[in-house]
């Protein structure tokens, strides 16, 4: 049987390239906490980008988006900003 490796080490055969200016994921505080959302995107992000801070805000690690989209299919109205990096910046996939 072929040994593929794990999701860990496949994913880190990809190659960022970070935009150091500007974030191209916004969390509405205030509508995240409001409609539980934030909660929700910590939960269903599979790079783990989303984190609950201590206060309750959700933090934005935006470096490690795999550029999926599954945030975007769950945010209600008003509470995510995204949009893909600009050129050149954003994930290079590497395998498939
Ligand atoms: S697009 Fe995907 S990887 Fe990026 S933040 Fe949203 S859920 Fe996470």
């Amino acid at each position: 049987m072929a040994n593929f490796g794990s999701i860990v080490e496949r994913l880190n055969g990809n190659i960022y390239h970070l935009d150091e200016e500007e974030s191209h994921i916004e969390v509405n505080q205030e509508i995240a906490k409001k409609m539980g959302v934030g909660k929700l995107f910590v939960r269903i992000c599979p790079a783990h980008v989303y984190s609950e801070e201590t206060d309750g805000s959700i933090g934005v690690s935006y470096a490690a988006c795999l550029e999926c989209g599954t945030c975007l299919a769950v945010a209600t109205p008003g509470s995510l900003k995204w949009h893909y990096p600009k050129g050149g910046c954003g994930i290079a996939f590497r395998e498939g």
